[in-house]
C-alpha cells in the first residue's frame, strides 16, 4: 500500500511537471498570438489613414480644378463686361463675377482645412507606422525566443515523459486507470494529502474513523468529498 501510494505520488509529480511545461509553451504561443493581433489591428488603422489621405488628395485636386475653372469663367465675364449693351446685362455679369469670386474663396477655405486635416492624419499615420515597426521587431524577438524556449522545454518534457513511462510500469493497471480518471477530473491532482483529518484536495474534514484507518495505511482510501486517493502526510515523508 505504501509502495503504491509512493509510486502514484511520484507519477503525480511527473504529470504535474509535464502539464507545467505544456502550459508554459502554450502561454508563449498565446503571447505571440496577442502580439500578432495587435499588429494586424495597427495595419488596419494604417490602411484607414492612408485611405483618408488619398481621399483628401482627391478632394484637393477637385478643388484646384474648380478654382481654375472658376477663374477662367471670371476672366471671360470680365472681358464680356467691356462689351455689354444694357445695364441689366452689366449687373447680371457683375453678379456672376461676384458669385464666382465667393465660390473661389469658399474652395480656398476648404483647401486650407483640408491641409490641416492632412497634417493631422499624416501625424497619426506616422505614429501608427512607428508603433507597428517596433511591435514587429518585438514579435520577431519573442518568436525566436519562444522557439529556443520551446526547444529546451521539449527536451525537458521528453526526458520526463521517459521517466513517466518507466514509472507507469510500477503501477498496477486498475490503479493506474483510477489515477488517470481522477487526474482528468480533478485538474491533475488525483492524490490528496491529509493533515489533522482535513483533505488537502478539497479542504473538507474526513470522518475520524477514516483518519485513523488512513494513519494505519493498510488500505487505499478515497476522500468522501472529492474522491481523491488520500495519503497521510507522514506516509508521503516516508516515501
Ligand atoms: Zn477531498
Amino acid at each position: 500500500m505504501k509502495v503504491d501510494i509512493g509510486n502514484l505520488l511520484q507519477l503525480q509529480t511527473i504529470d504535474l511537471e509535464i502539464s507545467r511545461l505544456e502550459d508554459e509553451m502554450a502561454d508563449g504561443g498565446t503571447d505571440l498570438e496577442t502580439r500578432r493581433e495587435t499588429i494586424e489591428g495597427r495595419k488596419v488603422s494604417i490602411a484607414g489613414y492612408e485611405e483618408k489621405l488619398a481621399n483628401c488628395e482627391t478632394r484637393r485636386r477637385e478643388l484646384d480644378a474648380e478654382v481654375e475653372d472658376e477663374t477662367a469663367k471670371i476672366k471671360d465675364r470680365q472681358t464680356k463686361l467691356m462689351n455689354v449693351q444694357t445695364n441689366r446685362e452689366y449687373q447680371s455679369l457683375l453678379k456672376e463675377i461676384e458669385d464666382g469670386k465667393r465660390g473661389i474663396k469658399q474652395r480656398e477655405e476648404e483647401g486650407l482645412q483640408l491641409m490641416e486635416q492632412v497634417e493631422t492624419v499624416q501625424g497619426q499615420l506616422e505614429e501608427q507606422k512607428n508603433l507597428c515597426t517596433a511591435e514587429e521587431e518585438l514579435l520577431a524577438e519573442a518568436t525566436s525566443k519562444l522557439e529556443s524556449v520551446t526547444k529546451k522545454l521539449t527536451t525537458q518534457k521528453n526526458k520526463i515523459v521517459k521517466s513517466r513511462d518507466a514509472k507507469v510500469k510500477d503501477v498496477e493497471a486498475s490503479l493506474l486507470k483510477r489515477y488517470e480518471l481522477l487526474r482528468s477530473r480533478r485538474n491533475g491532482q488525483a492524490l490528496a494529502g491529509v493533515t489533522d483529518g482535513v483533505c488537502k484536495g478539497c479542504y473538507m474534514n474526513i470522518p475520524p474513523q477514516m483518519f485513523i484507518e488512513l494513519q494505519k495505511s493498510e488500505e487505499m482510501l478515497a476522500c468522501p468529498s472529492c474522491n481523491r486517493i488520500m495519503f497521510h502526510d507522514k506516509v508521503a515523508e516516508e516515501v
